[in-house]
């Protein structure tokens, strides 16, 4: 049920920011120049500016973090811990809810600015980025590609989830444009590698876990105590140079491929928000070591959709359609194995999920699958064809946890592909 709220937008059945969500973000006011950067809830068409209802004393940052509420970032309040996010939302929903006291609606009222006022940004320092592979639809379509049916799996797959370390540097948040890369590329049939920008650039529709709770080096975490340091979820678009991956990514895995950047939506989703859509991840094939058991359902049911517009078209085409359901391991798996060397976790790790393919080809969540490693060209709504993505075309993730008569909304996560750059002293 959707929980009223005084604030009328946020009752609509389309808003992806009811009072069930009071997701985190960071903003600025647009044509407020110095007014800098600030933290802020969405609630319906506003922002709520965190930092003025501190300021008035009208919310209390977590005790022994007495500025966690006016930085620029929401780092500091995520590592303080579960207990003081619970009371942070509480205390937020007693200001909203339409059944709540009424002492301090003027207040909020002062400090709500319209989301159509206000430029986002990274809601967090990204501390160190992770990106798993954790899709079994994904992992099958892409080794089945490139390996064959019968060894579609790597052996370990079904038994930990795999990753590798991505970076944080050039992670960005949603709106920001990105330039297609350029990259030593080994087209099939030559015998030398040339280097030129990427032909084939690509998508992946991927959700992140953001870590707010931090781990001690030299002790893993359980999978019940990783879930706990979970602050929150965004989606994810991890941009992929196939042609580059193709030539580099024997023996050590992507490099070059994945770094040019890693594009997320600009609100985090708490576990708490996401708790009524709560469900079970997939059937286990093999049975899994202890260390990655689950004490119960730890996978959420959100729907996700990519959509495609290329420079100049009025309409967006529908690429794929499928859900956060589809992972194999959880997040919560994935940080208790990463912890299991002993590595820390800190506050604002991201851990990307890998991309999230469904099993119908009109659920896959890349280009390199839905159009089959370039061989099944996919249609636009505007009539022409992609392989994989051009120069202009805008590439927008969305996801809902749909309630009855509410959503639990992500906001966008979206991106617009530039020509590659002018090279440094290639005279191109
Ligand atoms: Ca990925």
């Amino acid at each position: 049920m959707i929980e009223p709220s005084w604030v009328e937008s946020a009752n609509q059945e389309t808003s992806d920011f009811p009072l069930n969500n009071l997701p985190h973000g960071v903003f600025s006011r647009r044509n407020a120049p110095g007014s800098g950067r600030r933290l802020g809830i969405a609630i319906g068409d506003a922002v709520l500016d965190i930092a003025a209802l501190a300021k008035e004393q009208v919310i209390g940052a977590p005790a022994g973090a007495e500025n966690a509420l006016v930085e620029p970032a929401w780092n500091h309040f995520m590592a303080c811990g579960p207990r003081a996010w619970q009371d942070f939302r509480a205390r937020l929903r007693e200001l909203l809810a339409a059944d709540g006291p009424e002492t301090d609606r003027a207040a909020v009222s002062r400090a709500m600015v319209p989301l159509a006022d206000v430029d986002l940004h990274l809601p967090f320092v990204v501390a160190e980025y992770t990106d798993f592979y954790s899709g079994r639809h994904h992992a099958t379509n892409v080794g089945t590609m490139f390996r064959g049916a019968e060894n579609a799996l790597p052996p370990s797959w079904l038994h930990m989830p795999i990753g590798y370390n991505g970076r944080a540097s050039t992670v960005v948040v949603s709106g920001t444009p990105v330039h297609r890369p350029w990259g030593q590329l080994k087209p099939p049939g030559r015998d030398a590698p040339e280097f030129a920008p990427c032909r084939r650039f690509d998508f992946e529709l991927e959700m992140g876990a953001v870590v707010g709770l931090p781990s001690t080096m030299g002790r893993p975490v359980s999978v019940a105590e990783a879930e706990t340091m979970i602050f929150g979820y965004v989606l994810l678009n991890d941009w992929s140079a196939r042609d580059i991956q193709t030539w580099e990514y024997r023996p050590l895995g992507p490099f070059q491929a994945k770094a040019t950047a890693t594009t997320i939506s600009p609100w985090i989703v708490t576990p708490a928000a996401l708790e009524p859509f709560r469900v079970s991840g997939p059937e286990r094939d093999r049975e899994l070591l202890p260390y990655l058991h689950e004490p119960g359902p730890m996978m959420f049911d959100i729907d996700l959709e990519v959509t495609l517009r290329p420079d100049g078209a009025a309409a967006d085409t529908t690429l794929t359609q499928t859900n956060f359901r589809e992972l194999y391991f959880s997040p919560a798996q994935q940080i208790c194995h990463h912890s299991s060397s002993g590595c820390r976790m800190s506050a604002g790790d991201l851990i990307g999920s890998g991309t999230i393919s469904g099993p119908n080809p009109e659920n896959r969540g890349s280009f390199l699958e839905l159009a089959w490693g370039g061989k099944e060209p996919v249609g636009l709504a505007e009539g022409g064809t992609r392989v994989f993505l051009e120069d202009g075309d805008r590439v927008s993730m969305t996801g809902r946890a749909q309630g009855k008569g509410f959503r639990v909304g992500f906001g966008s996560c979206n991106g617009t592909v530039l020509p590659a750059i002018k090279y440094p002293g290639l005279g191109n």
